[in-house]
């Protein structure tokens, strides 16, 4: 192409006027420019340093820091790099035909889904205009000979290309940017803040002028460059080479306010695809309250989003870290995503190096483990109930904690309870305390007896103990206030009080009349548990407690949340105290041994309790 005279052109339009459409285009999205500019000046770096590892480019390669400079006066934004360069005939190439086309392309393809893209890649250099009116590009191509040139084109579909004075190798963008745009992008903090958002981690350094520091009150530039990016960041070596204070630090420069995270699990798989990485279990500091977009994905060291759902299982997008893989495809809709097999490969390796992370952990350091166990226990927790993958994997390393603290795997703990909590029909009956001081009568009745009880405090064990079930064979859970203790575990089929049809009506009568009369459901039932145990027990089955408490989670049994408690009222008639009731009938003993059970449920709390306890005493 002769450049000696100053040529002008019209861009290879498939569409005319795209540039307006790509102004409006992906509006919340404009910021992304800015990566698409200098992800093209890193790939030109990179392309240099192959061709001078090739031998084909010879001599110094001399500094390879790309750079950006803005002037908020003159609202220009330069990105600078000392890469490959273009000639004139690559200009009109690249420039003027492939990536005007790729762009157009992109935009008629993606115009009616804008909010379904993720990453935005494709639209490269073009994306230029979506904040200017003016860009202009100044190139020396690397090969010998070759004349600079200077493209401009101020967002019509017209272009002028003409020879330029420019000595270095590399290219120069410059944008004006437009009046609509400047007073958010022509402004040194913005441009900071995405240079950091996008560019952390790219391989070789971006410079946004100089650094600065406080002296007499003001803030002056210092000589050195102000470089926004850590050009080698840990998952792109070799974790033999790491040590754990590697990865903390990397963690702090990820997240500054977080706290030290419970430990880290490198990635990094060249076959069947491409992905490496490190993510960490972070301290949850309240369960549920866990922040969901932390982990960060990468495609060769460049930003592309937070929002990993999708390409990682739902329950380890509570982790946090970086993945950082080429094979993701990014210009695609999420929909496509969850069906692309690459990133279903790429999720169930994830999933299986968790798995095997968590799994060596509780093998080589078990002490280590049981420390962490509480921490990490709502995501394994979560992990089993939502992704079956992962639950078989780790119904060998997931742990129990009894109420006294000892923890037992699933297996260990099967064996531990297995002679003594038997019951007649041969299920292994393991019972668990959610609130060790509201339940702690029911607790101490069951040590009484020589049981082991586990303390299960998590929000998802309801539903948790559930899946324990299906995958503990013949083992049933029990919450130990949901019956006597001689019936939580059925050795014998409980010999009952022979009471006549008149009597179970009495004492029907008696109980209901001394319990509180509104929102609750009671079913008296006489048993003879012994002159030890208590004299009245309020008692909620494990049935109707467990879908209870997963309406409360949202878990699909609303209609449980609108029925009144109900709850059993067992009556020992053993007890001295029920055999004189039984005598005296008195209505004031019977609201007396309500009182008692009641302050042992947590049924009643606060002003209900008292008002109900002084009414008991009005009576006497
Ligand atoms: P993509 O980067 O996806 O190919 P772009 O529209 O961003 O699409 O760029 C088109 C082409 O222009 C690039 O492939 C590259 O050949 C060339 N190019 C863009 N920026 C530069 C640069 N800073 N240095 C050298 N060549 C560049």
């Amino acid at each position: 192409m002769d450049t000696n005279t100053k040529t002008n052109g019209k861009i290879g339009v498939t569409t005319e006027n795209i540039f307006p459409v790509i102004k409006k285009f992906l509006y919340s999205d404009h910021e992304i420019f800015l990566r698409e500019l200098v992800a093209n000046a890193i790939d030109a770096t990179q392309k240099v340093k192959t061709l001078a590892s090739t031998g084909e480019l010879k001599g110094e390669l001399g500094d390879l820091s790309v750079r950006v400079e803005l002037d908020e006066a003159a609202h220009t934004l330069k990105i600078m790099d000392r890469g490959i360069g273009m000639t004139a005939e690559e200009v009109d190439k690249y420039i003027n035909q492939i990536a005007f086309s790729s762009a157009g392309e992109f935009l008629d393809k993606y115009k009616d889904k804008i909010g379904s893209i993720i990453g935005h890649f494709g639209l490269g250099f073009y994306s230029a205009f979506m904040v200017s009116d003016n860009v202009s590009i100044e190139t020396l191509s690397w090969k010998e000979g070759a004349k600079a040139v200077k493209w401009t084109c101020d967002g019509s579909p017209e272009y002028s290309l003409e020879e330029c004075d420019k000595s270095d190798r590399g290219t120069v963008i410059t944008l004006h940017i437009d009046d609509e745009s400047a007073e958010e992008f022509a402004s040194k903090s913005k441009i900071q803040a995405l240079l950091s958002k996008y560019c952390k981690f790219m391989p070789f350094p971006v410079v946004f002028g100089k650094q600065t520091q406080w002296k007499d009150g003001k803030e002056i530039e210092t000589a050195a460059d102000n470089v926004i990016n850590d050009i080698d960041p840990i998952w792109t070596k070799q974790p033999s080479n790491l040590s754990e204070e590697d990865y903390d630090k990397f963690y702090k420069a990820l997240y500054p306010m977080e706290e030290d995270p419970m430990f880290h699990i490198h990635l990094n798989v060249d076959f069947p695809f491409h992905l490496s990485g490190v993510l960490y279990f972070p301290k949850i500091k309240e369960r549920m309250a866990v922040d969901k977009n932390k982990i960060q994905l990468y495609c060769n060291q460049m930003f592309v989003t937070d929002h990993v759902d999708n390409i990682v299982p739902d329950f380890l997008t509570l982790l946090h870290g970086v993945i950082d893989s080429p094979d993701i495809p990014l210009n695609v809709s999420r929909s496509y995503l969850q069906s692309d097999a690459n990133v279903k490969k790429i999720s169930s390796f994830i999933t299986k190096k968790v798995a095997a992370k968590l799994e060596e952990i509780f093998k080589e350091n078990r002490s280590e483990f049981e420390q962490k166990w509480d921490n990490i226990k709502i995501f394994i927790e979560y992990g089993m109930l939502t992704n079956e993958e992962f639950c078989n994997k780790a119904v060998k390393f997931a742990l129990l904690k009894n109420e006294s603290g000892k923890y037992f795997s699933l297996d260990e703990y099967k064996t531990a309870v297995e002679l003594n909590q038997k019951d007649k029909d041969d299920n292994i009956i393991c019972l668990y305390a959610t609130d060790l001081q509201a339940q702690y009568s029911y607790i101490e009745a069951a040590k009484a007896k020589g049981y082991d009880v586990l303390y299960m405090d998590c929000e998802l064990d309801s539903h948790f103990v559930g899946l324990l079930e299906s995958k503990m064979e013949k083992c049933r859970f029990a919450r130990v206030d949901s019956d006597s203790v001689e019936n939580l575990i059925k050795k014998a089929d409980a010999i009952k009080p022979e009471l006549s049809d008149d009597d179970k009506k009495a004492l029907d009568e008696l109980f209901k009349a001394a319990l509180p009369a509104e929102g609750y459901e009671f079913t008296v039932e006489a048993q003879n548990l012994g002159e030890n145990e208590a004299p009245v027990l309020l008692t909620q089955t494990e049935f109707m407690r467990r879908y209870r408490d997963m309406a409360k989670m949202g878990g699909g049994y609303a209609f449980m949340g609108s029925m009144p408690e109900s709850y059993n009222v067992i009556v020992n008639m053993e007890h001295p105290l029920v055999k004189k009731l039984w005598d005296s009938k008195d209505p004031a003993l019977a609201k007396q041994l309500c009182s008692l059970a009641l302050l042992n449920t947590g049924l009643l709390k606060g002003k209900a309790l008292t008002d109900f306890i002084q009414d008991s005493y009005k009576l006497l």
